[in-house]
């Protein structure tokens, strides 16, 4: 093979260092995520091990094979912590230093010393371990859509393979014939590997913290921070997204308003905590009754909006009974207090599916109207009787206020 190892060992520990302080610049810039100053950590260190490699020849095996070794393994190990912090666990220290420790007692056990290949098993199985154990973190974590998690997995468990198979493979590719290290095609094959190994997953690592920074933006903008569920915006796009992925076959939907009753009392009495409090036991207990493909979200206030998806009008008004049901019975207490929390419910059933969200919310709205009238903690249906009550009680009423002006 044409590659100088010196070459290569060189180039290595300039990219490891440059990586390494790329990563740390990334985290001073963005100090949120932390596992990206362990992963700057951990190219920092394998520089470190590439340097005392080097120095194979110059000075005593125990620091050029032994303490190489054993930082290299930390670094391995540093990536893992790494991965474990990124999706929220904790560093587990005896795992950390597990294997550098390990690999210094086999060093001291003179059969493991002359033994090359118990030495390349035993190192290959701790690179293998911990690399695995990384992509195995990051598996861990997939609920989280973040597209570079995959990437990150397969070539993790590709590095991780290729180390288990260096002891069968150097049976078939013997080391060479004077079983020096320094002249061995396979530590050439592996330091390339290594090298181009340790610039990808450095990008993928940084691209998976920056995916996670853009996709939690992207959340806050569109999620009700105290309910957890879709803000208005949210909400309207993705009814509009689900009308349009089902405008070829439409199916009937119920289009709910709600709105808590007499919200603003329970703040006056129990607080504006026990209010909030209120407001997610409804988001929670409405959400518990809806299907895969209905929506929720919080239009505002006291004030959420829901889609049921593929329901007609007796199956809407059985859900929004249900909901209705169960809210009342998990508002009774909040915190302790009595709240007593109620909701009233308009719905508008829509047979040809969803056509214009806003339009059907102020239908809903007129019926939400009528359910307040009536007495609250009820869910009326948008009806054409409805619209027709409705139209003539604002005539009433403005014929009211008309001859009150002129009189
Ligand atoms: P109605 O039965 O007619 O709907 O009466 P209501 O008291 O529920 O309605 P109103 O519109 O008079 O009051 C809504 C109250 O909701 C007023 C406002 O202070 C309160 N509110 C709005 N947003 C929040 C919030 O995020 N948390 C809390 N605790 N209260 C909120
Ligand atoms: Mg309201
Ligand atoms: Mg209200």
């Amino acid at each position: 093979m044409g590659l100088d190892v010196n070459t290569l060992f060189l180039v290595t520990i300039y990219v490891e260092a440059m990586l390494g302080l790329l990563l740390l610049f990334a985290w001073v810039q963005n100090s949120n995520i932390h596992a990206v100053a362990w992963w700057g950590c951990a190219h920092l260190l394998r520089a470190g091990s590439v340097c005392l490699f080097g120095m194979y020849g110059s000075v005593s095996d125990a620091i050029s094979i032994d303490l190489a070794n054993a930082v290299l393994f930390t670094a391995f190990a540093v990536t893992w912590t790494g991965a474990r912090v990124f999706d929220g666990r904790d560093v587990q220290p005896m795992y950390l230093v597990g294997g550098a420790v390990l690999w210094l007692i086999g060093c001291r056990a003179p059969f493991f010393v002359d033994s090359m290949e118990a030495r390349v098993l035993l190192a290959s199985g701790i690179i293998t371990a911990y690399t695995w154990a990384t992509a195995y973190e990051f598996w861990r974590g997939r609920r989280e859509p973040l597209v570079s998690r995959w990437p990150a997995i397969f070539m993790l468990f590709a590095h991780g393979s290729l180390f288990l198979l260096r002891t069968p493979l150097s049976q078939v590719l013997p080391w060479s014939p004077t079983n020096q290290v320094f002249d061995s095609v396979w530590l050439t094959v592996l330091s390339f590997e290594a090298l181009l190994f340790t610039i990808a997953i450095a990008f993928i690592l940084l691209a998976m913290a920056k995916e996670r920074t853009e996709l939690r933006h992207k959340t806050a903008a569109l999620v009700d921070p105290l309910t957890g569920i879709a803000n208005r915006r949210a909400f309207l796009e993705e009814a509009a997204a689900l009308a349009k992925r089902h405008a070829s076959k439409p199916r009937p939907s119920a289009v709910l308003l709600a709105d808590l009753d007499h919200f603003k009392s329970i703040n006056d009495r129990f607080g504006h905590a026990v209010g909030d409090q209120v407001l997610r036991v409804f988001a929670e207990t409405a959400s518990a009754k809806l299907g895969t493909l209905d929506l929720i979200g919080r239009l505002g206030g006291e004030e959420f909006a829901i889609v049921l998806y593929d329901a007609g009008r007796d199956k809407g008004v059985a859900i929004a009974e249900r909901i209705r049901l169960s809210f009342a019975e998990a508002a009774a207490m909040v915190d302790g207090r009595p709240a007593g929390s109620t909701v009233s419910m308009g719905m508008v059933i829509c047979e040809n599916g969803l056509v214009d969200v806003p339009a059907l919310l102020a239908q809903a709205d007129e019926a939400l109207y009528c359910a307040k009238e009536r007495g609250r903690n009820r869910v009326e249906v948008a009806s054409l009787e409805l619209v027709l009550e409705r139209a003539q009680q604002s005539a009433t009423s403005s014929g009211r206020l008309a001859a009150q002006s002129a009189a």
